[in-house]
């Protein structure tokens, strides 16, 4: 269909929504981004763009602004938390989409997301209050008294989204039983343990170390997540509670942790959501982590976004009418992200990562047990 005629409101700024934007504006429709917070703004850490991501870029004619702030990486590597190599892989589909994985800050990533659309596309300061779905079309109701009618909305709301608890679901985000604890750091030591460009990932005692470079910034994304009983949305612990959560680790990971600004540490409890069974109506649709919210284990969650933005253009183009585009949508996406979404609630115990890289089960392992 002629995405010209069409009117879509997005509700959501994130990855998610900006990515949508781009791809339905490059489409030709009349896109309006709608975001709650009153400026574009981003926790301090790093993520990876996986190679399917890069080539939605490219699509959309933003390759060069995501890759002029990101840094490309050939490969990971897990290891115990004492260091032991426990398995290595180049990143998956390298090969397939011609570019590899992508390191990136997540402030630079969404600066970077803004700099390609046009002007005036994304309204700060619209905090979506109620969602009606009139058939044809739906109407949105701000909290700063703004309605908006659109052919099409997109709810790229995040994991708490209140267009899918509106109209599609009232489960509740579900708790991993961990604490993430993020910082953005230019610590010598620990810049030495990624100048090769590759992203580590250092597993034992419950918990996960991620060492994610971010070299052309001279910065590395430290990131611990632990097992925590501790449900609360954003908890506060101070540094000797971060950390204990690395006692066994290698002494300088350990070392690091204590050198650690706890006042910049950004801290999360881990959520996600259960499968959702109706993603979308003929006029209303959910997108990212408000469709899949997915624990991070994987890296996959602002992926999937990305690539359920580039799946709803295809959709749209391809289509005969809206409704059918979001089935299309929906039918292309949500086996991919169910099934994301049940192995990112895994944490890499030994069956975990032989599943993962069959065959590179080394004894080792067992340490990283602990
Ligand atoms: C600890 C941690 C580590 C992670 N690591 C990785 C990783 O390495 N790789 C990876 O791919 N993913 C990772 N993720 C997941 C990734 O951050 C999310 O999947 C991604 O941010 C989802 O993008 P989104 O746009 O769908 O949602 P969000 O980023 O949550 O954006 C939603 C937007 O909607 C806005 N909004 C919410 N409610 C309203 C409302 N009522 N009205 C208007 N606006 C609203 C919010 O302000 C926000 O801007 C991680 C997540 C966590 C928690």
């Amino acid at each position: 269909m002629d995405s010209s005629n069409l009117t879509i409101a997005i509700v959501g700024g994130g990855y998610g929504g900006l990515a949508a934007a781009k791809a339905l504006s490059v489409a030709g429709a009349n896109v309006t981004v709608y975001e709650q917070a009153s400026e574009i703004k981003e926790v301090g850490a790093g993520i990876g763009l996986r190679p399917s991501s890069m080539d939605q870029f490219r699509r959309w004619g933003a390759f060069d602004a995501v890759a002029g702030v990101s840094n490309p990486s050939e490969s990971f590597e897990i290891l115990t938390a004492d260091a032991h190599p426990i398995a290595e892989e180049t990143w998956p589909e390298a090969d397939v989409f011609g570019v590899t994985t992508h390191l990136i800050h997540r402030g630079d990533f969404i600066d970077a997301l803004y700099s390609v659309l046009p002007e005036g596309m994304v309204k700060l300061g619209h905090r979506l209050e109620k969602i009606t779905d009139n058939g044809a079309n739906a109407t949105l109701e701000f909290a700063n008294g703004e309605t908006a009618t659109a052919d099409l909305v997109i709810g790229a709301d995040g994991i708490k989204s209140v267009v899918r608890e509106q109209l599609f679901s009232d489960q509740q985000p579900v708790f991993a039983g961990e604490h993430a604890y993020r910082v953005v750091i230019d610590d010598p030591e620990c810049l030495e343990m990624v100048a090769d460009g590759k992203l580590r990932m250092y597993l034992g005692h419950g918990t996960k170390v991620y060492l994610l470079p971010l070299l052309s910034r001279g910065q590395v994304s430290f990131d611990i997540t632990a097992l925590d009983a501790d449900s609360t949305w954003a908890p506060q612990v101070d540094l000797d509670y971060i950390v204990n959560t690395v006692k066994g680790f290698d002494e300088r990971i350990v070392n690091i942790t204590k050198r650690l600004d706890v006042s910049a540490v950004n801290m999360r409890a881990v959520y996600d959501i259960d499968p959702v069974e109706v993603w979308h109506s003929d006029s209303v649709v959910l997108l990212g982590d408000a469709a899949h919210a997915m624990c991070h284990h994987q890296g996959q969650g602002a992926n999937s976004a990305i690539l359920d933005a580039g799946a709803i253009a295809d959709a749209l183009t391809e289509a005969a009418s809206v409704p059918e585009a979001l089935a299309a949508y929906t039918a292309k996406r949500k086996p991919v992200t169910d099934e994301l979404q049940r192995i990112s609630r895994q944490g890499w115990n030994e069956d975990e990562v032989n599943d993962v890289f069959p065959g590179q089960k080394p004894a080792t392992m067992a340490a990283a047990q602990g």
